[in-house]
């Protein structure tokens, strides 16, 4: 296990190289989850990168996060998906959960025993967090759930689910709250899995409530602050899917250059045609641009200051630039580019997924534009 910060993004870059790269295209062609990622970061306790040094963890910087993911991604994007899966929700029980809910999660991610989903999204609304109807109603003591919730992450194999619903039906965000909802709970069931273009080892699908019955202690934090409760750890999140689509963007740049140098067209090596040499030269720009942008945010970060107009912004340019960048890599590929399975093909289809998840690239304007201009 890696001892502090900076050697674990040594060693996420070491098993990104060596075990998840082996794997990738594995878990994305067949759709499975990735066993060997996941391991690895239990092995080197990245795993429990953000829980506190007080549970266990490594309570990494933002800095040091963003990195690391950006690593993993760039030797598997599900495996470092499942490290946005919980790296919110990690911060949220750290900040927020009572000591029994810290107890029984934080120490159990630090030594990979424990892991978590975060469910948010509804069939009728994904963007507009604060039109969610799945409801929690008081019931003696403790709670009844109902709702039905999409797109959940790891929810077929999380130990715990931190799920948002509504307490307040008629309060808009000020009557959303957090649940921690364990594995195995009755009337919780999984009724679909879906097939999608990238994570594809995440495992997404919907996650039913129906008539659960919970003890008062499963209110993750205060009653009608669960929207407060999610932006509190919004900036980081969104930092370290940045980082996510920037690890993707270098896989498909370092096969683009490689391709470059070693596919002859006319009597030279393709990139030496002037036009594949600036779409290598557009493509680095991207990367460092959004390598840039997440390293000054996540500092900002780190000094403790909310950065969301910052935070959207790396988010938005990051993964447009990830799709911009596996777009040309795909390109320069020529024909072995549309292969299935085949590195430039896997990017594009990790790229684009980057641009709706954890708020959308329109989402990201909105915020940009309300942090400019006002309401
Ligand atoms: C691979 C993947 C993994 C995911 N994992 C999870 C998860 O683990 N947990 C979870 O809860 N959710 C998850 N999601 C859901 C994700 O957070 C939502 O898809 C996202 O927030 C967008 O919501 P939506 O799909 O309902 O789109 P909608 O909100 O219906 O938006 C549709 C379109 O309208 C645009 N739009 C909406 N409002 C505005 C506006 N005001 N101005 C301009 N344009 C607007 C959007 O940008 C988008 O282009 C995941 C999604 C994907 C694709």
């Amino acid at each position: 296990m890696a001892e502090n910060q900076s050697e674990l993004v040594g060693a996420a870059r070491t098993i990104a190289r060596d075990v998840l790269r082996q794997h990738a295209e594995d878990v994305d062609q067949n759709e499975r989850y990735p066993e060997e990622g996941l391991q690895a970061l239990i092995d080197t306790g990245i795993c429990g990168m953000t829980v506190p040094r007080a549970f266990g963890g490594h309570q990494v910087s933002a800095v040091d996060a963003t990195q690391i993911v950006e690593e993993l991604a760039w030797g598997c994007p599900s495996t470092a998906a499942l490290m946005l899966t919980w790296g919110g929700s990690v911060l949220s029980i750290a900040e927020y959960g009572s000591d029994a809910q810290k107890q029984a999660v934080l120490p159990g991610v630090a030594d990979g025993s424990v892991t978590l989903s975060f469910a948010l999204t509804e069939p009728h609304t994904g963007s507009d967090a604060a039109a969610i109807t799945g409801r929690a109603e008081r019931d003696g003591e403790g709670w009844i759930l109902n709702g039905r919730k999409v797109w959940i992450g790891n929810a077929a194999r999380a130990t715990y689910v931190v799920c948002a619903l509504k307490t307040a039906p008629d309060a808009g965000a000020k009557g959303i709250s957090s649940f921690l909802i364990p594995r195995g709970t009755k009337g919780v069931s999984i009724p679909e899995i879906y097939s999608k273009m990238g994570a594809r080892g995440t495992i997404h699908g919907d996650l039913l409530l129906e008539d659960v019955r919970l003890p008062a202690s499963a209110l993750l934090g205060t009653e009608g602050r669960g929207f407060a409760q999610m932006m509190h750890s919004l900036d980081f999140v969104r930092l370290i899917t940045a980082s996510h689509a920037i690890g993707i963007a270098r896989a498909a740049y370092d096969a683009a250059v490689e391709r470059a140098k070693t596919r002859t067209a006319f009597g030279k090596p393709i990139g030496q045609h002037q036009a594949l040499g600036f779409m290598v030269a557009d493509m680095a720009v991207d990367i460092q641009a959004a390598q840039a942008m997440v390293a000054q945010a996540a500092a900002i970060l780190d000094s403790g200051q909310a950065i969301p107009q910052q935070a959207a912004a790396a988010k938005l340019f990051a993964t447009e630039a990830a799709t911009r960048v596996a777009h040309k890599a795909q390109q320069i590929w020529g024909a072995e580019g549309c292969r299935s399975g085949s590195m430039v093909e896997r990017m594009y289809r990790e790229a684009r997924v980057t641009e709706i998840w954890d708020g959308t690239s329109q989402i990201q304007r909105l915020v940009i534009a309300r942090g400019i201009l006002g309401r």
